[in-house]
C-alpha cells in the first residue's frame, strides 16, 4: 500500500516539474529565428560569396593563381590602352572553402567577399558563379583601344624621326672630322722646292 502512494507522488511530482519547465518556456521570449524571413547577426569577420567589382580588375589573376584549390577560373584577351576583354570570372563554390586568401592577394582590392551564404542549390552546376557583370568591349573600350593605337603610331613616328635626325649629325659630324684630317694633313706635308 505505501509502494501505491510513493509511485502516485512520484508521477504527480515528475508530472509538475515537466510542466513547470514547459510554462516557464510558454512565457519567456523564444530563441527560435523564422528564417529566412529572420535572421540573426552576422559575425564582422565572416566570409561568404564574393563580389567583384570588374571595372577596376586589372586581370592579373593572382586570386585564381593564389587559390589554394583552383576554383577561381578566368578568360580575357588585352588589348591596347589596358583595355580587357572579358571572357570569363567564375568562382566554383562547389570546392571554395571561404579562405579569403583570393581577397588577401587582390592588388587592386576589387575582390571582396560579403556576407551572403545562402548558396544551396539543388543542381551543382548552379554553383559554378560568373561574376562578370559585362561581356567583351564596351563602346568607350573601342575609343581607348584607337587612342592608344594612335598615341604609339606618333611615338613609334617621333622616335624614328629622332634617330634619323641623330644619324644626320653623326655623318655631318664625320665630314667636318675628315676635313680636319686632311687639312693637317697638307700643313705636316714638306714644302716643295
Ligand atoms: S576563398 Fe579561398 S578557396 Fe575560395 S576562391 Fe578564394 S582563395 Fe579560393
Ligand atoms: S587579383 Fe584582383 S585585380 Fe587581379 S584578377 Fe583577381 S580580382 Fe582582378
Amino acid at each position: 500500500m505505501g509502494k501505491y502512494f510513493q509511485d502516485l507522488y512520484d508521477a504527480i511530482f515528475s508530472t509538475l516539474k515537466g510542466m513547470s519547465v514547459t510554462i516557464k518556456h510558454f512565457f519567456s521570449k523564444p530563441v527560435t529565428v523564422q528564417y529566412p524571413d529572420e535572421r540573426l547577426p552576422i559575425s564582422e569577420a565572416f566570409l561568404g560569396k564574393h563580389k567583384l567589382d570588374q571595372e577596376g580588375c586589372i586581370a592579373c589573376s593572382q586570386c585564381a593563381k593564389v587559390c589554394p584549390v583552383e576554383c577561381i577560373a578566368m578568360d580575357f584577351e588585352r588589348h591596347p590602352g589596358k583595355v580587357v576583354e572579358w571572357k570569363k570570372f567564375t568562382v566554383n563554390y562547389n570546392h571554395c572553402m571561404f579562405c579569403g586568401l583570393c581577397v588577401e592577394t587582390c592588388p587592386t582590392h576589387v575582390l571582396h567577399m560579403t556576407k551572403e551564404f545562402d548558396l544551396s542549390e539543388y543542381d551543382r552546376s548552379n554553383c559554378l558563379v560568373d561574376f562578370l557583370t559585362y561581356r567583351g568591349l564596351r563602346p568607350e573600350d573601342y575609343e581607348t583601344i584607337e587612342k592608344a593605337k594612335r598615341e604609339a603610331e606618333e611615338k613609334k613616328k617621333k622616335k624614328a624621326a629622332e634617330a634619323k635626325a641623330k644619324k644626320k649629325t653623326g655623318e655631318s659630324g664625320d665630314e667636318k672630322a675628315a676635313a680636319k684630317k686632311a687639312k693637317k694633313e697638307e700643313d705636316a706635308a714638306p714644302e716643295e722646292e
